[in-house]
């Protein structure tokens, strides 16, 4: 499995690695080491170029923990769950949909069956205890929240935050006032949420604590229009609509974001200017077109806050087709649910009229999109590995080697580096072992460009660059070199 070999070099290189590893860590907590950090932190330089800068949205940030009233109007109290089957004998816990669904190999997809339903099918198809062979409890939901006792006794109850979504939607009367907004309001935000997974797997794609960029759009629902669709509006993307997804599978069609209003598959402007806009920023991201479509949920498998929901999937060999933004429109659920709870009017006044916005959110999970995209990107020959990712996220953008380290040549790739950095690249300098072994090095993390420093640099001024992706090189002079590296690198 390539996703084997990534985490294999994630974990020597430095990119991610399990939280408390000197401990037996607990499963589904990852730290970004320091190229991961890098790496997220030019996602998001990326992410917030499209979705704050470029959308005029306001960004803010907000605590993990909130009060328990919070989850009580928001649902999750009552529908943040998971259904699980537990083992009479060893007490081992199992989500059943999982636990089924690999039994049956895929037959059938269970998502949104019911308690009852589950049971059923355990005992028709007498499941057992992987484990021990014990025999298997009703099913029964668990709520995923974790729960925090606040305050010396612990009299307060509140929870992590199972989504960011909630803090935004809090915040909006205070981003409206604050900025004196007006629909539609963009709120921006980066941030932790929190999961108790029964089965966190497969590395960074099911976790119980996990990065999420998202964008909330608060709106008026009778408006019709939506400014900067007709910008998008020929764009072409791949999407599974509800319709095409008979006995639940079903192939993704390419289809022009007007063509997708025009057959109704989407209901609204807004909802198809996200999409066009997500779709295009992960190609921009380095994922080939082809792994990548919208897939519509069926109204059983979708959120109890969500009138339209549509889930951006990428697909690798190693785990198919796998979610990795949620676009949902939340009608005004949560913003009346809120009202109702707290008993504050929530009502913006706009055109004569008290209006109760809309929202609409792509949320966009930022493991799972880095993990993929290194299994995506993951390169491999008889020579070589390397990760093929474009230079904006790479954790560095060039590295310097001195090709020895003495007669000046050090001194002078030490100014070569000096010189790159002032022009706001991020270098790499590394002078130990061969030049063969320091490329190895920074092909295996994805820097697009190595710039090596030689006796003959001393004489003409000028150093070899090489590049990853076809180890090409050619001779440049030291002069001009970081608009060199800016126009290869398209900054
Ligand atoms: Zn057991």
């Amino acid at each position: 499995m390539v996703a084997e070999e990534v985490e294999s070099i994630a974990k020597r290189r430095g990119f991610f690695w399990p939280a408390a590893e000197i401990y037996k860590p607990i499963a589904g907590f990852w730290n970004w080491g320091p190229l991961g950090t890098r790496l997220k932190g030019n996602f998001l330089a990326e992410w917030k170029n499209i979705f704050v800068r470029g959308e005029n949205a306001y960004e803010i940030e907000t605590t993990d923990i909130l009060p328990e009233i919070v989850w009580q109007a928001s649902g999750h109290s009552e529908g943040f769950n998971d259904k699980q089957t537990m083992c009479k004998k060893c007490k081992s816990r199992f989500r059943a949909d999982h636990f089924i669904e690999e039994f049956l190999k895929g037959k059938e997809k269970l998502e949104g069956k019911s308690c009852e339903e589950l049971t059923a099918i355990i005992e028709k198809e007498k499941l057992r205890c992987p484990k021990c062979k014990g025999t298997l409890s009703e099913v029964f939901v668990f709520n995923l929240m974790f729960s925090v006792g606040v305050g010396p006794t612990g009299e307060q109850k509140a929870y992590l935050k199972p989504e960011t979504t909630q803090s935004s939607v809090l915040d909006f009367p205070n981003v409206y006032r604050t900025m004196r907004g007006k629909l539609p309001l963009k709120i921006a935000q980066v941030g932790r949420s929190f999961r108790n997974e029964i089965s966190p797997r497969n590395i960074m794609l099911r976790m119980r604590e996990f990065d999420m960029a998202e964008l909330q759009v608060f709106f008026n629902s009778e408006q019709k229009e939506f400014a900067g669709f007709e910008n998008i509006s020929k764009e072409n993307i791949r999407i599974l609509p509800a319709e095409l997804r008979k006995g639940k599978e079903g192939k993704e069609v390419e289809v022009s974001i007007e063509g997708a209003l025009k057959k109704g598959w989407v209901p609204n402007e807004i909802t198809a200017y996200y999409l066009a806009k997500v779709f295009t920023f992960y190609l921009s991201l380095g994922f080939e077109r082809k792994n990548l479509r919208f897939k519509e949920l069926l109204p059983e498998e979708r959120a109890h806050y969500a009138k339209v929901h549509w889930d951006f999937e990428v697909y690798t060999e190693d785990f198919g087709w796998v979610e990795c933004v949620n676009n949902a429109w939340r009608t005004d659920y949560d913003l009346s649910r809120h009202q109702q709870f707290s008993k504050q009017k929530l009502t913006v006044f706009e055109d004569n009229k008290h209006v109760l916005p809309n929202m609409y959110e792509p949320s966009f999970g930022i493991n799972r999109t880095l993990f993929l995209l290194l299994v995506s990107t993951y390169r491999k020959d008889e020579k070589r590995v390397w990760f093929a990712f474009p230079p904006a996220l790479a954790p560095y953008s060039v590295a310097v080697f001195p090709l020895v380290k003495k007669d000046g040549v050090d001194k002078k790739a030490q100014e070569v580096f000096d010189l790159l950095s002032k022009e706001g690249l991020e270098v790499l300098y590394d002078e130990s072992d061969s030049i063969g072994r320091r490329y190895a090095r920074v092909d295996e993390i994805g820097i697009p460009f190595a710039v090596t420093v030689d006796y003959q640099t001393l004489e003409d001024k000028a150093v070899t660059v090489r590049f990853r992706d076809s180890t090409k090189q050619e001779r440049v002079p030291i002069e001009g070199l970081g608009k060199f590296i800016k126009s290869a690198a398209k900054f």
